[in-house]
């Protein structure tokens, strides 16, 4: 089976927020004080979204991505991720974190197979973390992320540019990732809760980005990525792994789109950028039957908007009011 959208997308890519909870405070994700975050009891349980990935499966996702708030928060991810490692049809599982969290289950990890973990990682230099994420779990966090790429997880960092606050970082974390392997992926902001707020523009796009990587590494030259790739890649010479930009803003991978969100709350979103579709919590709670569910998504991925800047429509001339610890990423 496979899920087809309006535009002859097939969506295969699911990401999945399990809690929209976090235990940093990323100033481009989050107010301070916090979002008002879900009641516990409208979060999917376990058994729900082993219940809503399985049916998604059945329709054709074959790779899912964990995701939140920060997905080590949720004391039963790692029960969640054994029985995603049985499911038949599903080929690959990755998470998405914020890696201060998931020292205890590095070695469970490996030994389920798990391998592509994406950290976020905004600033190389101490003082500019903490700033950032407003926590002071530097030393953890960079732990951490040198055990998982020893140990030979293939790891992405997700470095989001923001002015006036971690541009002099863009360079030094290149530097000192020069030896590992490991790919540095630099992120447009987007404007949601607690960041820029706003559609105008932004410094940091990604021509700005390549220019400034440029400027210090002339040399570097443009990868092929596969065509599902959000990230355009580059390698630097005599650099052991690669680095690369994602246009979160100015969004030029539209065309190729495969994925699908479900939030912490079983909120639909088929596009990022748009406002959510449906909703699967009430259904799987009130019904044992799946078809339900499979008709209800074949509806929304059937009326995909065609470009992010589309489905942007849908808030009118507003912001974004919601956060990224709620979507996912
Ligand atoms: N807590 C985990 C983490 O930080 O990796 C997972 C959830 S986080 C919401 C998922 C991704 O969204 C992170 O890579 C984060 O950098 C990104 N993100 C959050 N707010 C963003 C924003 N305003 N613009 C672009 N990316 C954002
Ligand atoms: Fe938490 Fe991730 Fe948002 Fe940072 S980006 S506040 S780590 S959910």
């Amino acid at each position: 089976m496979a899920l087809i959208d309006n535009h002859g997308r097939t969506i295969n890519y699911l990401r999945l927020a399990v809690t929209d909870r976090c235990n940093l405070r990323c100033n481009y994700c989050m107010p301070s004080e916090g979002i008002a975050f879900a009641k516990n009891h409208s979060l999917l349980t376990l058994d729900e979204l082993e219940r809503v990935s399985r049916i998604l499966v059945d329709l054709g996702i074959d790779k899912i991505r964990i995701t939140g708030g920060e997905p080590f928060v949720r004391k039963d991810l790692m029960q969640l991720l054994e029985g995603l490692t049985q499911m038949e049809g599903l080929k690959d599982i990755s998470i998405t974190t914020n890696a201060t969290l998931i020292g205890p289950h590095i070695d469970r990890l490996k030994a389920l197979g798990i391998r592509n973990i994406n950290v976020s990682l905004d600033a190389i230099n101490k003082a500019t973390f903490e700033r950032i994420t407003r926590r002071k779990q530097f030393d953890i966090v960079h732990n951490n992320l040198i055990r998982l790429i020893t140990e030979g997880f293939n790891v992405r960092i997700n470095f989001i540019v923001l002015e006036n606050q971690n541009e002099q970082d863009i360079i030094p974390i290149l530097k000192v990732m020069k030896h590992y392997n490991v790919s540095v992926r630099f992120l447009e902001e987007m404007p949601f809760n607690g960041g820029t707020k706003s559609f105008k523009g932004i410094k940091w796009n990604h021509k700005a980005i390549l220019e400034h990587v440029r400027e210090y590494f002339p040399d570097l030259y443009k990868l092929e990525s596969p065509a599902t790739s959000t990230s355009i890649n580059y390698k630097i010479p005599r650099h052991t792994g690669t680095f690369g930009i994602i246009p979160s803003f100015t969004r030029t991978f539209c065309g190729s789109c495969n994925r699908l969100r479900v939030t912490a709350t079983g909120d639909v979103i088929t596009c990022l950028y748009g406002k959510p579709k449906a909703n699967l919590r009430d259904l799987v709670r009130e019904s044992e039957d799946d078809s339900e569910v499979k008709t209800l998504m074949n509806e929304v991925i059937g009326q995909r908007a065609k470009t992010g800047f589309e489905a942007q429509e849908e808030h009118a001339k507003t912001i974004f009011n919601n956060s990224m610890t709620s979507i996912g990423g």
